[in-house]
């Protein structure tokens, strides 16, 4: 995709966000979007700065490094939303703003002690297996709250909310039942007490019903750069 059908891909989305939010009586501008660049070229994640974009989401570490070093003066906002491995935490501790993919305590506590001290804590949401597929990253749902208590321990994390990759579903009214029951668990840590403010749901194929289940953050890749070709990497973190 060129400089030009980038931005008319992120004009169409903005618009889209908007006019959702205002069908689900969401409130206007509450629902964030993130950039999926995984697999694409600096040069889009360039494109996409050029016009207005500043949060980019990558999935797969090594890709997104290369980006990272490719365009190191620019005021991005990284997200990580892939996989995490616990001997490769280290570079996302020290160079992203968000993770969005946190499902076990290791992981967490290797993020904490690896964090920079002159950094601000790294905002962290939990990835939950809501459609309680095998072969899906995310923590089980009954165990969100002993992850969540874990992570607010931890001085240099910050636990903002959950994420969820549902499985795909055919309508609409189907998509919606997994972010639903993500906005019920979200609703159960706030009401524990914890101070948490995301959902980070909803992806090209989902984002309606994301957004009428009360998503604050959509990760849309597809819809922005044109479809991903061949890298393994390029799927979701799962069986997607
Ligand atoms: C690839 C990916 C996305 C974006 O998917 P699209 O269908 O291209 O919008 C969102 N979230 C995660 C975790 C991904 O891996």
């Amino acid at each position: 995709m060129n400089v030009t059908s980038i931005s008319h891909s992120l004009d169409e989305i903005r618009n889209r966000i908007t006019l959702l939010e205002s069908r689900y009586h969401r409130v206007a501008g509450s629902v964030a979007l993130m950039a999926v660049s995984k697999t694409k070229p600096a040069s889009a994640v360039q494109a996409a700065y050029e016009a207005g974009q500043r949060h980019f989401g990558e999935n797969h570490l090594q890709d997104a490094l290369t980006k990272l070093d490719a365009l190191p003066n620019l005021d991005i906002v990284w997200h990580f939303i892939g996989p995490i491995q616990s001997n490769k935490t280290r570079p996302i501790a020290e160079r992203f703003a968000w993770v969005h993919s946190v499902d076990r305590d290791k992981i967490a506590r290797r993020l904490n002690d690896q964090r920079p001290a002159d950094a601000p804590p790294l905002n962290v949401c939990i990835q939950v297996n809501v459609s309680g597929e095998a072969t899906k990253s995310g923590v089980a749902p009954e165990q969100v709250c002993e992850l969540a208590t874990v992570i607010q321990a931890l001085p240099r994390l910050r636990l903002r909310g959950l994420m969820a990759i549902p499985k795909p579903a055919a309508d609409l009214a189907e998509q919606r039942q997994p972010f639903a029951r993500l906005r019920a668990m979200l609703s159960t840590l706030e009401a524990s007490g914890l101070d948490v403010d995301t959902l980070s749901m909803g992806m090209t194929d989902d984002m309606e019903a994301a957004i009428a289940e009360g998503s604050t953050m959509v990760r849309i890749g597809t819809a922005i750069f044109g479809a991903r070709e061949g890298a393994s990497f390029g799927k979701g973190s799962g069986a997607r």
